[in-house]
């Protein structure tokens, strides 16, 4: 037993010298689950930690609040420990206030920057009724270090923006040699900020590809930097906008990333183990 015991003194020890090395998982870690749901025209994405810790990054539209509470208890969500409203429009924050009431929730996070919409107001009556408080999402903010997995937000790095979307929390999120960025609806100008702070952070297996694949996202250089193995666009099929844009989508096609939209797709769930990753998509 002694004998045992010294050999995983010295393999943490060990572990610990790795220095800037991808660190090897302990066996039995877990997976790390991402998922897109599906809720038209907006963007709503669970993310659930090998610990069992649940993450909620955006809520859809107003009357998306059924099919994400639904989802949600599915997936076995009994508390949402960490809430980010990436901005606060509508297609992003809509039903954060009946999800809110629904979940017990842990830290929340969003821009600092308000808006006058109804659906504002209920999410700031909600995270008050509940006694939670915002905590101002910005670039430098860790959400969560916890053995190989961080989560980062990587942007806004500004302070004021013309286009409330530059306001958008982007989220890093890496578990052992696996990494998202999910870019929220930053435009052209918080890229450009991103990239000015390095671009070597930038770089992801998947991304959630800015503003429901817009052109006013997903610039040249960004998604140079980000380089991703998967795009994943959040979006309806036939909607107003007529997202995402032929100009986008050639510059994914062009850097050979698999394109998967919520709008052909469905639900879409990524599943590492911090090595490999996988997915599998559902209606
Ligand atoms: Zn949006």
């Amino acid at each position: 037993m002694k004998k045992l015991l010294a050999f995983i003194f010295a393999a943490a020890l060990l572990a610990g010298c790795a220095g800037d090395r991808p660190e090897i998982l302990p066996e039995g870690e877990g997976n790390l689950k991402v998922h897109f749901l599906d809720v038209g025209q907006g963007d709503c994405i669970l993310v659930q930690f090998p610990d069992g810790r649940n993450m909620l990054v955006d809520a859809g539209k107003n009357d998306s609040a059924g099919v994400i509470v639904g989802y949600l208890k599915k997936a076995g969500v009994k508390k949402l420990d960490f809430v980010v409203g990436t901005h606060p429009h509508e297609d992003h924050i809509g039903s954060l206030d009946v999800v809110l009431k629904t979940f017990p929730a842990g830290e929340v996070f969003m821009p600092r920057v308000t808006t006058n919409t109804r659906t504002f107001r209920d999410v700031l009556e909600t995270v008050k009724d509940r006694g939670l408080t915002i905590t101002t999402a910005r670039a430098g903010v860790s959400i969560l270090k916890s053995g190989s997995i961080s989560v980062d937000i990587v942007a806004p790095r500004g302070t004021q923006y013309e286009s409330l979307n530059n306001y958008s929390a982007v989220i890093k999120i890496t578990y052992g040699r696996v990494s998202f960025l999910l870019a929220g609806d930053a435009e052209e100008q918080s890229e450009a900020e991103m990239l000015a702070a390095g671009a070597a952070g930038l770089k992801a297996d998947v991304l959630k590809v800015g503003h429901h694949g817009s052109r006013t996202s997903t610039s040249t250089p960004f998604l140079k930097a980000v380089a991703p193995r998967y795009a994943v666009i959040s979006l309806a099929a036939d909607n107003e906008y007529q997202y995402p844009h032929g100009v986008t989508l050639d510059k994914l096609k062009k850097t050979g990333a698999r394109i998967l939209r919520t709008d052909e797709k469905g639900t879409i769930v990524f599943t590492t183990d911090g090595e490999k990753i996988t997915f599998a998509t559902a209606r």
